[in-house]
């Protein structure tokens, strides 16, 4: 069934109404008309009749209307205010058309995803989609519900769910007719999420596969050619354990990334020193910070500084922190931890641990990215250092749990400064 141009709405009774009083009024002159003719009847007569029978058809009729709300309630149940607000309560888009495709009521969220939808006009003039329009057609000739779906490109691309949903009604007159609920469902973050978990497991089996492939070789030449060298199979038993350690690490990165993720709407509340943490970090570091001709310089104050959270978490945290610094900044020669209280722009008190180096630095293209999984700024030099991709992407879910932030500041050339900012915990009624 085509949705016509403007077709007549069921909700309206005027046209009835006043066809009837036009109806015995026309009668009524012809009939008048033909005595006077004839003359039975005076004209002044036959005039006095006339307006007897014009008040008898439109006085009543008047009447009936005089009483404005009643006539509204008594005309169109379907525009009644407790429709409009269950319409309005919808928290998606929703629009209440007429059998017509005419809009009855729409909520605020349907006028944001259509502003050219309008009251009382066709719902296919504002949404242009063709799916859209061959799912109404559609609900609306077989009286069915309709479901489908379409993507949006303005003013950014979303996924979007429309149902049509076919509501009886009743009508002005004691019968019932059939209006049409529109319903939208925006499907774009479920959809984001599902790229992301697919890209998730293709990068996490990609970072598997390769060491995993590396020690299969290994494997087969040990078992081949090399089968006799003792000298070779020294080496690449090396190899293949340094492969072996990197998918452990990886391993290792993924389940803490998973239980980080898992307890993410716990709040870790446990009052925690972070000082003997982060002093803790440093000193197990003290081997790699040697092998890279590093100094750690640690600037902390006498102490404790509390914070709450999770001990566990905070001691991967800072080890992610600094070793970074003492992998990727290792030419600076030295590494700064600092710890300071701070405010932040709305004046709440802040604990910041910062973390800094003086190598080669980050270009500030690379700074979004930084803690999504798996993003490396230079994937061999990630991997050289042992790296997995995920060291960042941990801290910054270890810090969403602790309802803190990261803050990361660098110069090309001149180092970065990677800062983990703690709420100020709140100790026995006064701040830590
Ligand atoms: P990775 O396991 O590769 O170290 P991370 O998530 O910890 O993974 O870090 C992501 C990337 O950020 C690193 O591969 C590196 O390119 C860059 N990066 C991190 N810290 C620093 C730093 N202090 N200086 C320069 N680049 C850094």
């Amino acid at each position: 069934m085509a949705i016509e141009a403007s077709p007549p709405s069921m909700f309206s009774p005027w046209p009835d109404r006043l066809r009837h009083a036009a109806i015995i009024l026309l009668v009524a002159a012809l009939a008048l008309a033909t005595l006077v003719f004839f003359g039975e009847l005076t004209p002044l007569r036959a005039v006095i009749v006339f307006a007897c029978i014009a008040g008898a058809a439109l006085v009543p009729w008047r009447l009936h209307d005089s009483d404005a709300a009643r006539d509204e309630a008594l005309v169109n149940p379907v525009e009644q205010p407790a429709v409009r607000a269950v319409v309005g309560g919808i928290p998606d888009p929703a629009v209440l058309l007429d059998r017509a495709g005419r809009v009855i009521h729409l909520n605020a969220a349907a006028e944001q995803l259509a502003p050219a939808l309008r009251k009382g006009e066709l719902a296919q003039f504002a949404l242009r989609s063709p799916e859209i329009i061959s799912a109404l057609r559609e609900a609306i000739a077989n009286t069915e519900p309709r479901r489908t779906s379409y993507v949006d490109h303005v003013p950014v691309d979303r996924w979007m769910d429309l149902m049509i949903t076919p509501v009886s009604v009743p009508t002005a007159f004691g019968g019932t007719d059939t209006c049409m609920l529109m319903t939208f469902h925006d499907q774009t973050p479920i959809r984001r999420v599902e790229e992301m978990r697919a890209d998730f497991i293709a990068n996490a089996s990609h970072e598997l596969r390769t060491p995993l492939a590396t020690l299969s070789g290994f494997i087969d030449t040990l078992q081949g050619p090399a089968k006799d060298d003792a000298k070779a199979r020294e080496r690449f038993l090396g190899i293949m354990h340094t492969q072996a350690s990197r998918m452990a690490r990886l391993i290792d990165d993924l389940l803490s990334l998973s239980r980080v993720e898992l307890s993410a709407h716990v709040r870790a509340e446990a009052l925690i020193d972070i000082l003997p943490i982060i002093r803790q970090v440093g000193d197990s570091l003290e081997l790699l910070a040697t092998e890279r001709g590093v100094k750690i310089e640690m600037h902390l104050p006498d102490g404790p500084v509390f914070v709450a959270g999770d001990r566990e978490e905070l001691l991967r945290l800072f080890e992610n922190l600094i070793e970074n610094a003492l992998k990727y900044g290792a030419s600076g020669g030295r590494v700064e931890v600092t710890l300071a209280p701070a405010s932040t722009t709305d004046g709440a008190s802040e604990i910041r641990v910062s973390v800094r180096d003086f190598g080669p630095g980050i270009a500030p293209e690379h700074l979004p990215r930084l803690t999504e999984r798996f993003y490396r700024v230079d994937v061999g030099d990630s991997r050289a250092q042992g790296g997995t991709g995920l060291g960042l992407s941990l801290v910054k879910h270890i810090l969403n749990r602790h309802r803190g932030r990261l803050l990361i500041e660098s110069v090309p050339k001149n180092g970065a400064t990677f800062t983990a900012a703690f709420p100020q915990a709140k100790v026995a009624g006064k701040s830590a």
